[in-house]
């Protein structure tokens, strides 16, 4: 065997204190030359539940960058899986590479194989770059995977129900800041018309919604825009756009301290996970700023309650409702704020925090 060389690169940080910040269980890399396989599965917190969470496949631009969103992403989800009252923990994968170029099914079968590895602690699912067939791909090597398709006992995209979620997030968010949840003759801009933003222009436009729409795939917005009769505007200035409601349905970290500043919606509600480039610092100038935050995920939660479903025995019908509570969690996280001068995402954070502290109680007795 030849001497394994370890390069020092610029770029090295420690792992360790990144874990340590963010409280996570543990991190696994995941590396196969012969597929080009390279990812990572991050697992937050499994005091609810095996923890679950999509897999993205991403080119990021440095090994930081995926660690980073993958640690982000993962602790987000032991909060989404907490507010939402599943018995499920955090975890996300990220693959790292250009999902149009280097995905194919040898590919997302070897995954597989370290999902399985896992041995249940994590449960895979679709997310941005993946896609229902990849999770049949998936499935050929694990049972640890949801999102599959109708025809093999599960609930399929779960996008439209992330879509509901968010819309029922727009309408507490309306009641909370005009004290009424009508969203009819507002104007609402969204960033990323993929399948989560796709779903909710349907939604918008049924309620008489004026719609502003960015993304970087032209072709996708000249056809939304016919379909639900929306305004195309450049992608740069999606953000600072004079409407009521901005809905961030892309990639995350979309909100920082240059753009906040130039936000005239008074409601964010959107799917697109981790939406403030800093929670502490973004956070607090929303609230200052008087801007109602819907907490990212609170509402983008719908997707993970109908693969949830799909795991205990799926029924659309269950997990439908199930996302409707998310208007009520809300309504009471805008309280919570309002009374406790807190910003939202901090409000949400503590009542997830929470109940994950008094579900530790019941593990710890008998
Ligand atoms: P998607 O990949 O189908 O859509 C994302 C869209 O955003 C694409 O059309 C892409 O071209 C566009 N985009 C990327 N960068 C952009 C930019 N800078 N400006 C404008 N558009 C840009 O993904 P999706 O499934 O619709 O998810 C959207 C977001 O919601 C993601 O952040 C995802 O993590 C989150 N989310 C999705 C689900 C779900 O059920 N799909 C659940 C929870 C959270």
């Amino acid at each position: 065997m030849s001497e394994l060389k370890v390069q020092p690169t610029e770029t090295q940080f420690d792992l360790f204190a990144e874990l340590e910040n963010y409280d996570h269980e543990q991190i696994v890399y995941c590396q196969d030359k012969a597929t080009g396989l390279k990812a990572l599965i991050a697992i937050h917190n499994t005091i609810l539940g095996p923890g679950l969470g999509g897999t993205r496949f991403w080119h990021y631009t440095d090994e930081k960058a995926a660690v980073n969103d993958v640690l982000r992403l993962s602790r987000g989800m032991t909060f989404k899986a907490s507010l939402a009252g599943l018995n499920l923990g955090g975890a996300k994968a990220v693959i790292i590479g250009d999902h149009k170029k280097i995905k194919n099914e040898s590919l997302m079968r070897k995954f597989g194989r370290f999902v399985e590895n896992l041995s249940g602690k994590y449960i895979t699912a679709e997310d941005v770059g993946t896609t229902t067939k990849d999770m049949e791909y998936v499935k050929m090597e694990t049972d640890h995977v949801v999102g599959l398709p109708e025809s093999m006992g599960g609930g399929g995209d779960p996008s439209p129900v992330t879509a509901y979620g968010v819309y029922v997030g727009m309408k507490a968010s309306a009641k909370h800041v005009w004290g009424s949840d009508n969203l009819a003759g507002k104007t609402v801009s969204v960033q990323g018309i993929g399948k989560v933003g796709g779903h909710l222009l349907e939604m918008l436009h049924k309620d008489g919604v004026k719609l502003y729409i960015s993304d970087i795939n032209d072709e996708v917005l000249q056809n939304y825009a016919k379909q639900f009769d929306c305004i195309v505007v450049p992608k740069e200035d999606i953000v600072g756009l004079n409407v009521d409601i901005f809905a961030p349905c892309a990639l995350g970290a979309v909100l920082n301290t240059e753009n906040i500043g130039k936000l005239k919606a008074s409601i964010v509600c959107g799917a697109a996970n981790n939406q403030l480039e800093d929670e502490n610092v973004h956070g607090p100038m929303l609230l200052e700023k008087g801007i109602a935050y819907a907490p990212d995920f609170l509402v983008n939660a719908g997707g993970l309650i109908n693969v949830y479903s799909e795991w205990v025995g799926y029924n659309r019908e269950i997990a439908m409702s199930a996302t409707e509570k998310i208007y009520d969690t809300l309504l009471n996280i805008y309280h919570k704020s309002a009374n406790e001068s807190k910003h939202t995402q901090l409000a949400a954070t503590e009542l997830a925090q929470k109940r994950v502290a008094d579900i530790l109680k019941v593990h710890s007795t008998y």
